[in-house]
């Protein structure tokens, strides 16, 4: 019989669309789901970005476009850079992609060869994973547990590029976690790279503008420029300007890593569509304000969540401060039995599932993101959910014995 190539068999579909999936099962079946499962802003770009989608139709050259993006793209993203510190970048250090999970994806090609080693720390972003083993990379998890409020430490960093890996992939804000590093954290961190010249460094940075509490967001380029001609920094219209489905992605960098991507592009999509990058350029540079409220409503239900998470005795959970995401460490629920339900909790799994099943609240099991005493709570659905969504998960726990 005809095979699939091997690198298939290392291929897995999404964890975190499994339990989606779950979740609109049930709720085909009429059941009253609380979603807080999908890692989607939940809301929709400004009037100005579909104005100029519509604009650019009626400009339409209908032709092939730059492999590496349109130059109004590259420049507004220059910009958009410029706005958080990151300066002195030219159109020759960047490039798009459909999405950053394309251009994480087309990294990985470009700087790995087989058998080289990637690491980062865990928890992860569930692709990191895939997308390592897809091109058959030796994989190096740093394990960053809840008691080290999930960051990883300068130690750990040392000890790992000390075994020379060819990719120190690092995500600030994170997904799964919300954890944002410090100025100094960064700092830091970036000490212990200015001494390992021998690891490219990617910063996947989507979630940049959505930081709470003021503490800002910092790369390790601001703490040690000489880092630039190494660090790869990764950005996207998806989470910032509520435009997952638009797949805009950016990568900014060394010259021959840029170039690498505009050939990866060149030999599968060629370019971003026109229309979308004339939508793209609007968001960069038209009014900011939906980022700036959406990011104060994230942080408003983030202490809601927080307040609720800190209230359920044994769960541990440290407190985020961006993105959108909250991860409490649900391991003293592990052994415990579900009442009335007699649905056992074994791990994150049977909890999640048990959940579901009893309260009909969908949140993804922290194994999907290399931490199995976890789960991922994403607070973006509607402000009306949250609530109730909250007092169904502290019910859940109030049932168990
Ligand atoms: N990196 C992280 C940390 C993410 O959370 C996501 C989206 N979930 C991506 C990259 C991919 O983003 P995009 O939609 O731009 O492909």
């Amino acid at each position: 019989m005809l095979q699939l190539a091997r690198r298939m068999g290392r291929a897995k579909p999404s964890a975190i669309m499994l339990i989606a999936e779950k979740a609109k099962r049930l709720k085909a079946e009429g059941r009253d789901i609380v979603s807080f499962s999908i890692g989607v802003p939940n809301f929709l770009p400004g009037e100005h970005v579909y104005a100029a989608a519509r604009e650019a139709l009626s400009h339409d050259s209908g032709q092939y476009g730059s492999n590496r993006g349109s130059d109004a793209l590259l420049d507004a993203f220059i910009a958009h850079m410029a706005e958080i510190g990151l300066t002195g970048y030219t159109r020759a250090n960047c490039a798009t992609g459909v999405g950053a999970k394309h251009v994480i994806y087309n990294l990985a090609e470009a700087l790995l060869d087989e058998g080289d080693t990637i690491v980062f720390p865990a928890p992860y972003w569930t692709s990191y994973l895939d997308i390592a083993e897809i091109v058959d990379a030796k994989i190096d998890l740093l394990p960053c547990p809840a008691e080290q409020d999930y960051k990883l430490t300068p130690a750990q960093l040392d000890a790992a590029l000390a075994k020379k890996p060819r990719i120190f992939l690092f995500n600030n804000p994170s997904n799964p976690t919300g954890m944002v590093y410090s100025k100094d954290e960064v700092s830091a961190l970036a000490d212990v790279l200015v001494k390992y010249p021998d690891t490219w460094v990617i910063t996947d940075d989507i979630y940049n503008r959505m930081v709470f509490d003021g503490i800002g967001y910092h790369n390790f380029v601001h703490a040690r420029p000489e880092l630039r001609d190494r660090v790869i920094f990764i950005d996207s219209l998806s989470k910032t300007y509520g435009m997952p489905g638009w797949r805009v992605g950016f990568m900014a960098g060394p010259e021959k890593v840029a170039q690498a991507i505009v050939t990866m592009n060149s030999n599968h999509i060629t370019n971003l569509p026109e229309v979308v990058s004339a939508a793209a350029v609007a968001a960069l540079t038209g009014p900011q304000d939906v980022t700036r409220e959406k990011c104060a409503e994230f942080q408003r239900k983030r202490d809601e969540v927080m307040a609720v998470m800190d209230s359920i005795p044994g769960v541990v959970c440290p407190r985020p401060q961006g993105a959108f995401y909250v991860f409490p460490d649900i391991s003293v629920a592990f052994g415990k039995t579900h009442q009335p339900s007699g649905l056992a909790v074994t791990d994150d799994v049977t909890f999640c599932s048990a959940l579901l099943e009893t309260k009909g609240v969908a949140c993804v099991p922290g194994s999907a993101f290399g931490a199995p005493t976890a789960l991922r709570i994403s607070y973006t659905c509607p402000t009306a959910q949250l609530a109730p969504g909250l007092e169904r998960f502290q019910a859940f726990f109030a049932e168990l014995a």
